[in-house]
């Protein structure tokens, strides 16, 4: 018998296949070559473990291009949301207004004064800039922006708790989602969890018995993904203040999506927003800047300029610091929110405030143009950690397949751009208020090039 090895072509002719060579200029030395030689191995060991016959040279050919071109395509892909789901943590949470995007873009083009005082032509602090638009947005004191909202609650509790004790809620210890544990942040932060209450109800009582000469910190989190009904009782947060003031500790409002429109306009229910909380005497509220804010991944700290000040210079700082180019994307993000126009410029608010009747129209625009489905109604939810179990009315397409939804739900997911759509009842249900009007036409083309046959 022949030795089946030998049937292998060598490095050198895969190089100089028709599909590889163009590629040869375009790569690192050797590095196709270190592709080539990959290839050929896993060639070796699949004919060491099976009888197939061995990998022709064209096959070998194109998995040298498939393996080098995964390699050089970005690992982020466009992808149409057309789940409903608006803030969908998966899938990157808030998408960015245009100014918001040139502004990143042109913090990343050039120089800047990210810690630079041009006045005075000395070094500056990049916490500094954000701290008069953050105020004028919210009421608050002052501000100071950090990578994300978990880090802003591990920097807070770290500068003023540790080695103390942090007074949570029972039915507030949670889990947020992601691994993200309350209980988790409290102790990496130094400092001491005191649960009180119990799972469905705590009362005033039980966070005033708790205090004592170690308590440092009253702690509210926004129940951000699940909703305990029923028999349930939470003091406000004003009630707290209360506890707070006679315990002498201070009051900390996590309040996870950083909302600064009344939600009830469009017929959801009301999420605190960053001004209730400071309103209702929250030392310090802190929030995200992708969830309902609707810009960039940070964590947003605002209250007591002087608490402000020691979160800012505690060393922790240094490693959660923001990078400027989402410096320069809150600004854009918050300007939305001073000049008014938040509801027209940032995309997740523009979804939010979208009429049943013009998402009806698009289903069915979209119906149309594919000669299929039934424009049918749905509901769309917030997601992302705000208003948990919260929905607003839609108008969905509903494809159902006699090849199955979730195949159909498969091919759509592999379609250029990919499309990601919701499975329910054996149906497929696609959303147009999480997609973009510009995009359209390219759902309809991805949906007309997967149902056809
Ligand atoms: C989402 C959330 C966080 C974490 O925020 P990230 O910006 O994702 O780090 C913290 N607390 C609450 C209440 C949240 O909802």
């Amino acid at each position: 018998m022949s030795n089946p090895y030998r049937a292998l072509p060598s490095v050198d002719r895969i190089l100089q296949h028709p599909t590889v060579a163009p590629l040869r200029g375009r790569y690192a030395n050797g590095r196709l070559t270190e592709h080539a030689r990959a290839v050929l191995e896993r060639a070796r060991a699949d004919l060491a473990n099976s009888s197939r016959s061995p990998a022709n040279l064209e096959e070998l050919a194109q998995a040298v291009v498939a393996s080098i071109e995964a390699l050089d395509r970005p690992p982020l892909r466009p992808i149409i949301n057309a789940t409903g789901v608006v803030l969908h943590t998966n899938l990157g949470r808030a998408p960015l207004s245009d100014a918001t995007r040139s502004a990143m873009d042109a913090a990343g083009r050039s120089f800047s004064n990210l810690e630079y005082d041009l006045a005075a032509g000395r070094r500056g602090s990049r916490f500094d800039h954000l701290g008069v638009l953050v105020k004028a947005v919210t009421g608050a004191e002052a501000g100071l922006a950090v990578n994300n909202n978990a880090s802003a609650l591990l920097l807070s509790l770290a500068s003023l708790a540790t080695g103390r004790e942090v007074v949570v809620s029972r039915g507030q210890a949670v889990e947020i989602g992601g691994g993200f544990r309350i209980p988790d942040i409290v102790r990496q932060s130094g400092a001491t969890l005191v649960e009180v209450g119990t799972t469905n109800r705590t009362r005033v009582s039980d966070y005033r018995s708790a205090l004592g000469s170690a308590s440092a910190v009253l702690l509210r989190i926004h129940a951000s993904n699940f909703k305990i009904i029923g028999f349930t009782e939470q003091p406000s947060l004003s009630e707290m203040r209360t506890v707070a003031d006679e315990g002498g500790t201070l009051l900390l409002d996590d309040l996870g999506s950083g909302c600064l429109l009344d939600t009830t306009r469009y017929g959801l229910s009301r999420e605190p927003t960053v001004q209730d909380s400071l309103a209702d005497g929250a030392d310090l509220a802190l929030f995200s800047g992708d969830k309902l804010l609707g810009g960039p991944q940070a964590g947003i700290i605002v209250g007591r300029a002087e608490l402000v000040a020691q979160i800012g210079s505690h060393p922790l700082a240094r490693a959660v610091r923001p990078d400027k180019t989402t410096i320069a994307g809150l600004a854009a993000t918050l300007r939305h929110y001073l000049l008014g126009e938040a509801e027209t410029q940032i995309p997740i608010w523009r979804m939010i405030a979208t009429s049943v009747n013009a998402l009806n129209q698009r289903a069915t625009a979209w119906r149309d143009a594919i000669g299929s489905g039934a424009v049918i109604e749905g509901r769309s939810m917030i997601g992302g950690g705000s208003l948990p179990g919260e929905s607003l009315p839609t108008r969905v397409l509903a494809l159902t397949p006699s090849e199955g939804a979730s195949r159909l739900a498969d091919r759509l997911r592999s379609g250029e751009p990919a499309v990601v759509a919701r499975v329910e009842h054996d149906s497929l249900r696609l959303d147009p208020r999480t997609v973009d009007p510009s995009e359209d036409e390219a759902v309809i083309g991805v949906l007309q090039r997967a149902l056809s046959p």
